[in-house]
């Protein structure tokens, strides 16, 4: 067992470490460890940030946070809710802080400077949270008050946190033996250092290749504002004059959508797609079998057969099994959709002398076509009605009228390069929180769009307010020049926004509960709903107006949208499902001795379901940062089919009384879904706000897929 113990000892040395961290002087005047001052109960310090302040402030708090874990285990007076668990919601604030804006640099700022301080950091913030975790004294308190739950007193959410509390530090391995432990926190340091590179490989591959046009012959199929948008890209890589296709989803996706050159839609896919494939410095492969072998050991250790019966449990479905049983009920309808939407396709490049089988990088382009031959209705003319502040507007209103929030722009409120903030207040005019705004994609910024918390609301020792970002990747454009985005994108601008919601309307007392703290599977809901607001006509008429005359978008156009909503579901529904079944089955199959070959475990995965020859997984094995950049969605892709199907039977909620702005179904969303966070489980809350539990039914209407004869409500 040499290397076993080899391990430990590095895991020793950790430990030795960071016992030793003490506040240095380099922590004096950090500013990243200052409590957040300024206006609206405080502020993140964004004017004031150096990056070679993290090292040290992280360092510091971590310190500090161990001596008050410390302190509350060492209480000589017997444990019960408010010396142990309400302690320990109350310790770690400086460092809840400083982590807070050292995450939100990995995701928005990472520059080499930032990556070099977060590959050292991140094995020491994982032994950091093991030492908490594995703090036995500390546990036995925290068991004491789980067990004596139902006897002393507690409120419903006091009994709510001291059984997360419990299960988390459980679920952590407290109650293993000394050596095994130990092991435990080799393994999570390891991790961390994995999945660091994980991620700065795909930032490094997706920076890094760009494919530069220079000649107008190039662009053939492409339209306004596509071509601008290519041109202010390669004008920002120091190309004025051509136009580059960056290798990110936001540039790749409409390339492939419009542009008439197969040639290049081959040579733009094959690069997005292989991504972290090459063989080279940034190859994935070379770390994924080492974090799967490693997630199935510390399982073992834990007493679970597989990664993934460990990470479902704290989860809405609870078993993989579960997780499986829906996305193979929806798995072959939309397959079954694909061989259609597939033969729409070829007959169109075959009555058009195209002489081609549709491949992968012909879907996108050949669904447009079929798109305009079924519905009349072509991408490119949504989109000058499409301009993003107006649709930033519009999930304003939407907020206002369904849930009475309203948004004033916040002044003196620092910030990194171009956001903007707005402060949220409740229809009496009261405080509500801020929103941050990220939307423009820069270097250092991960690609895609996401939400984040800030700070979470809380009123348990004093009545805090949250502070939610939501951050996107639109080519900034020309001063004064509006952006205009696709229908996908501002689908994609609502879902985030949906995700804000859930932290501004949150209301709860302890932190840890709050607001977007809830089962990954569960958190997609309220997010997926918000998309539903974008085509009302309600939303429509008032800000999706044309970039130039300003005048609405046309009804006739409105209704080409509502009558091809159901168009290329088969797509979309195979490239998702791709994902989250290679996420499983990896996460399954994974055991601590055998090494996978991502590769050749995708491909005979996909053989073995019966993908698609025409399609590739929305996300490939080596670019797969849901599974492998952090645990948050790790064999928990699956979440956002979970998600669907709740939160395509919420929407039907509304329908079935006044519509979607019906303002009891909206109060009674709030009452139970969104305000509560992770205090009552989530399949009561939903079920408190349905009345029933959600099949899957609605989904499969939402998706135009046929709905099984037999569905029974709770499945
Ligand atoms: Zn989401």
């Amino acid at each position: 067992m040499d290397r076993c113990s080899a391990l430990r000892l590095a895991a020793a040395l950790v430990l030795v470490a960071l016992a030793m961290i003490a506040p240095s002087s380099a922590a004096a005047g950090n500013p990243l460890l200052a409590p957040w001052t300024g206006p609206y109960g405080g502020v993140p310090p964004f004017d004031r940030i150096q990056v070679d302040q993290f090292k040290p402030a992280l360092e510091a708090s971590m310190a500090e946070n161990l001596k008050e874990i410390d302190a509350i285990a060492a209480n000589p007076a017997t444990p019960d809710f408010n010396n142990t668990v309400a302690a320990f919601e109350r310790a770690g604030r400086t460092f809840g802080r400083v982590n807070t804006l050292f995450n939100i640099y990995s995701s928005t700022m990472s520059t080499d400077a930032f990556q070099a301080v977060e590959r050292e950091m991140s094995p020491k913030l994982a032994a950091f949270g093991d030492l908490i975790t594995q703090n036995a004294k500390l546990f036995s308190r925290m068991k004491a008050v789980y067990d004596a739950r139902e006897t002393s007193g507690l409120t419903p959410e006091q009994k709510r946190l001291a059984w997360l509390d419990y299960t988390n530090f459980v679920r952590a391995g407290a109650n293993l033996a000394p050596p095994a432990k130990e092991r435990l926190s080799a393994i999570n340091q390891r991790l961390a250092t994995l999945s660091t590179g994980f991620s700065q490989n795909l930032l490094a591959d997706e920076e890094s290749y760009v494919l530069f046009l220079d000649k107008e012959a190039d662009l053939t199929g492409l339209k306004e504002p596509l071509r601008a948008a290519a041109a202010a890209a390669a004008e920002s890589k120091g190309k004025k004059g051509q136009w580059a296709i960056t290798n990110t989803r936001s540039s790749m996706e409409p390339f492939l959508t419009y542009s008439a050159r197969r040639d290049l839609r081959e040579k733009v896919w094959r690069t997005y797609y292989s991504r972290c494939d090459h063989g080279d410095a940034t190859d994935n492969n070379k770390i994924i079998p080492e974090i799967l072998k490693l997630r199935a050991e510390r399982s073992q250790l834990l007493g679970y057969a597989s990664y993934a019966s460990w990470r479902l449990e704290s989860t809405m479905a609870k078993t993989p099994e579960r997780a499986m049983e829906l996305m193979e009920a929806v798995w072959k309808p939309a397959v079954a959709r694909v061989r259609e939407e597939v033969a729409d396709m070829q007959a169109i490049a075959d009555r058009e002398g195209a002489k081609i089988t549709i491949e992968p990088w012909d879907y996108r382009y050949y669904a447009e076509k079929v798109r305009k031959a079924k519905y009349d209705l072509d991408q490119n003319e949504l989109t000058p009605y499409l301009q993003l502040e107006k649709l930033r507007e519009a999930v304003f209103w939407e907020a206002g009228r369904l849930y009475g929030l309203k948004f004033t722009p916040a002044s003196k409120v620092p910030t990194l390069p171009d956001v903007r903030v707005w402060e949220v207040l409740r229809a009496d005019g009261t405080h509500l929180g801020l929103w941050y705004f990220d939307p423009y994609a820069r270097a250092g910024k991960n690609s895609g769009a996401w939400m984040n918390a800030y700070r979470n609301q809380e009123r348990f020792d004093s009545d805090i307010k949250t502070i939610v970002s939501n951050n996107t990747n639109f080519v900034k454009g020309k001063p004064g020049e509006p952006i205009l985005v696709s229908w996908e994108d501002a689908s994609a601008l609502f879902h985030e926004f949906g995700h804000a919601l859930h932290g501004l309307l949150s209301s709860v007392n302890y932190p840890s509960l709050s607001g977007t703290s809830v089962p990954s599977d569960y958190g997609e809901v309220p997010s997926e709903l918000n998309e539903n607001w974008l085509p009302t006509p309600e939303i429509l008429d008032r800000f999706a107006l044309h970039y130039r005359t300003g005048q609405p978008i046309p009804k006739a156009l409105v209704d080409k949208v509502k009558n091809a909503s159901k168009f290329n579901q088969g797509f979309a529904t195979v490239e998702y499902l791709a994902s989250a079944l290679v996420d499983m089955k990896l996460h399954l199959a994974a055991t601590p001795d055998g090494d996978i070959d991502p590769d050749a475990f995708e491909r005979e995965t996909l053989a073995a379901l019966g993908m698609p020859k025409e399609i590739v997984m929305r996300h490939r094995t080596p670019q797969f940062s849901h599974a492998f950049s952090s645990e948050e969605y790790a064999a928990g892709y699956y979440s956002y089919i979970w998600s669907d199907t709740l939160s395509a039977d919420a929407f039907e909620a509304f329908l079935e009384k006044g519509g979607p702005w019906d303002p009891a179904v909206a109060r009674s969303l709030v009452e139970h879904v969104l305000s509560v966070g992770n205090t009552v489980d989530p399949a009561e809350g939903y079920r408190a706000f349905r009345g029933k539990d959600a099949g899957i039914d609605a989904l499969m209407r939402l998706r135009g897929f046929p709905v099984p004869a037999k569905s029974s409500p709770g499945s």
